[in-house]
């Protein structure tokens, strides 16, 4: 029996990871802001330290894995970049930094972040916002995201995404984490029909923008099959995968990027 750690785990993909890994026979701590082991508001410094701590002290300070669901997509609303951005790039690295020695413990943990296509594929996110965050800056980054107007929320969204794919590449080949044997990768989902999707398509001006972009397979993701891609990524076949994104977007990114490799 392995222990993990699951934040993002009352709904959605972190909620189907939760349910395979228990099926399995491990232990899982689960992280959310409601309905889980330790109840924690990861858009705030206090509740991120928190949940730190308290999945610290209910793994006994050994964690053989991670996975970081947590997430808010782009909703309309002032606050929202905001949050998005707390919730999204600080309450996925902050965890995971506190976090770094108890999957060290263990000499081989694997780590898998929840990333989004959203990362490869949505244009005009600020360059200038994505080095704000990975500078621990949130203020600047919000600055950047400001004269989008309406579409703050979008780009404060794709930023996130890109800024904590970025930062799990860096870490990823970093001494302390890989020669700690600790395996950091991410998954980039495309439209994954989950409550956050249905969301967004309850929202007429948002749902007309997911559904005109193109997904060449048609429809949208199963949230059990990208739980089935994340198990995988804990197990021994991640053994050689080091900062690598797994892609599982229904051909969205090919379709925008195929030659872009
Ligand atoms: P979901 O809304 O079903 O689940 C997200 C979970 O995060 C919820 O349980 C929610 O309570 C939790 N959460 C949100 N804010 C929190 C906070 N402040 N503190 C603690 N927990 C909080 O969403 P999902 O679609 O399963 O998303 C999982 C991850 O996948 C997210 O990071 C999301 O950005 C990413 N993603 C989703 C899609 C999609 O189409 N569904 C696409 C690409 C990426």
């Amino acid at each position: 029996m392995a222990v993990y750690a699951v934040t993002g785990s009352a709904s959605g993909m972190g909620a189907a990871v939760v349910e395979r890994l228990t099926a399995a026979g491990h232990r899982v701590v689960t992280v959310d802001i409601a309905e889980a082991d330790v109840v924690a508001d990861l858009s705030t410094p206090e509740g991120r330290r928190d949940a730190t701590e308290k999945v610290l002290a209910a793994c006994g300070g050994r964690l053989d894995g991670a996975v970081l669901a947590a997430g808010l997509g782009p909703a309309p609303g002032r606050e929202r970049p905001s949050l998005i951005t707390q919730v999204n790039y600080f309450g996925v690295v902050e965890l995971l930094q506190g976090w770094r020695e108890a999957l060290a413990a263990t000499g081989d943990a694997k780590v898998v972040v929840f990333s989004s296509n959203s990362s490869t594929t949505m244009p005009l996110v600020p360059s200038r916002a994505v080095a704000a965050l990975l500078a621990g800056d949130a203020e600047r980054a919000l600055k950047a995201y400001r004269m989008f107007g309406k579409g703050a929320p979008a780009m404060a969204y794709g930023g996130s995404k890109v800024a904590v794919t970025r930062w799990v590449r860096r870490r990823a080949v970093e001494p302390e984490w890989v020669r700690a044997g600790i395996r950091l990768n991410a998954i980039a989902p495309g439209a994954v029909l989950t409550p956050l999707l249905e969301r967004q398509l309850a929202t007429p001006e948002e749902a007309k923008a997911i559904r005109s972009f193109p997904v060449p397979a048609g429809g949208y993701g199963d949230p059990g099959l990208l739980a089935d891609w994340v198990i995988h990524m804990l197990g021994p076949a991640a053994d050689f995968m080091v900062g690598s994104v797994v892609v599982v977007d229904g051909g969205t990114d090919a379709w925008f990027r195929a030659d872009d490799w």
